[in-house]
């Protein structure tokens, strides 16, 4: 794969003398997080607001943490999945931020939604009832977001549903529709036939809804051009770091770096094996060194003597199985004057594998990487703007 244009700075590493008794170092660039929503943001049309998608503790970096960045950098748009989410995110946004619940509000919920401020994404015709019912019995206008199906088949109104919610005289007095949304399943796919379907799906839904901003591409909607963005883009990974445009250059900075602590190194003779199930057998007398970092911490079980280490620029792969608490790296051919030992750190992260990179050998997608990342890492933030260069022990919820 060739380099992008500009190669961005990498993310700094954390020196083996920072908490000595973590396992784990995660580093999370914020700069180069508000650095890729600024990327984004002028990739679209001037007329096209760019939204901050933080579901999911902000794709495992922090929701709060990473809000907050956005925020400072213009943002003022967020979408989060669930009404606890919302909840737990809505005071710490500035108040003129819009805060929207991705899943709308569960039978009972749309009291809570009101009370917090939140705007629900409905979807559905009988949430569109409950807000609407809620409206009346406050007697005021209540925003919120229609969501259509456009060929996800997961949530949002069916053409048959907009088509009978139009015949109906449209939305329903009291509910103030500030957004119309759909979801993209195939962007990052260039060329796959559902893409163009749905952008016209898109365009058809949007005639039921007369004034009412629209909103369509999510990551990888963003690189497809003027006519998938419609008002608003709601990006998520590529903010992260993770290419959002597959098979090409990333055009994304990368966001994390997570440094795994060498325990251990070991000499294993042959024949001789490592790790649970025997799965590496060594063919001559090698160098092992084990790191606290397992699958508890979110490293993926299926990355087992497939992921690859870096000692500086030197690769070191992973041998044997991912155990819950530890990883084995063959460090061999590391020179005798650069050979790690217990307290060293090594890459497991990092500018020379990045998140997509462990994904693809792990058989998953950055998503999961990225949103599984343990809670017993040691986390710093780089705040440069903030709080001058490799500062700031910044804590954010691990939940
Ligand atoms: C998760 C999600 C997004 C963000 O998607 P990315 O691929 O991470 O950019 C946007 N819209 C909806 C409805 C989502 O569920």
């Amino acid at each position: 794969m060739s380099a992008p244009a500009a190669v961005p700075a990498a993310v700094p590493g954390f020196a083996a003398a920072d908490h000595p008794a973590a396992g784990g170092l995660l580093t999370i660039d914020l700069d180069a997080l508000t650095g890729n929503w600024r990327r984004l943001r002028d990739a679209l049309s001037p007329g096209t607001e760019c939204a901050g998608v933080v579901k999911a503790n902000g794709y495992g970096l922090g929701a709060v943490t990473v809000a907050r960045a956005l925020s400072r950098a213009g943002c003022r748009t967020f979408f989060v999945a669930q009404l606890d989410e919302g909840l737990r995110l809505r005071p710490t946004l500035p108040r003129d931020a819009r805060l929207f619940v991705l899943s709308g509000p569960a039978p009972g919920t749309a009291a809570a939604f009101a009370a917090a401020g939140l705007i629900p994404v409905l979807n559905s015709p009988e949430q569109i009832a409950a807000w609407a019912d809620l409206a009346r019995a406050r007697d005021r206008a209540l925003p919120a977001a229609i969501h259509v199906d456009t060929g996800m088949a997961r949530l949002g109104l069916t053409p048959g549903e907009v088509a009978a919610l139009a015949a109906d005289g449209g939305v329903p007095p009291g509910l103030r529709p500030v957004l119309v949304m759909s979801h993209f399943a195939c962007a990052d796919e260039p060329g796959h036939p559902l893409t163009p379907r749905q952008i016209e799906a898109f365009r058809a839904a949007r005639a039921a809804f007369p004034g009412v901003p629209g909103s369509l591409a999510n990551s990888a909607g963003v690189f497809l051009g003027p006519e998938a963005y419609h008002d608003l883009a709601r990006p998520g990974v590529a903010l992260y770091g993770s290419n959002p445009t597959p098979g090409r250059p990333n055009p994304m900075a990368d966001v994390i770096r997570l440094q795994g602590r060498v325990l251990q190194v070991r000499c294993v003779d042959a024949p001789g094996s490592v790790g649970y199930g025997a799965s590496h057998r060594v063919a001559c007398r090698s160098l092992i060194a084990t790191v606290g970092i397992g699958y508890a911490d979110g490293f993926p079980r299926s990355a087992s003597n497939s992921a690859v280490g870096y000692v500086g620029e030197t690769p070191v792969p992973m041998v044997g199985r991912v155990s819950m608490d530890l990883v084995t790296f063959d460090v061999s051919g590391l020179p005798a004057d650069r050979m790690v030992r217990a307290g060293d750190l090594i890459d497991l992260i990092g500018p020379h594998n990045p998140v997509d990179d462990l994904a693809r050998r792990a058989g998953t997608i950055g998503y999961e990487i990225l949103t599984t990342l343990g809670p017993r890492y040691a986390r710093r933030h780089v705040d440069r703007a903030r709080r001058g260069p490799d500062r700031g022990d910044g804590k954010d919820s691990g939940s």
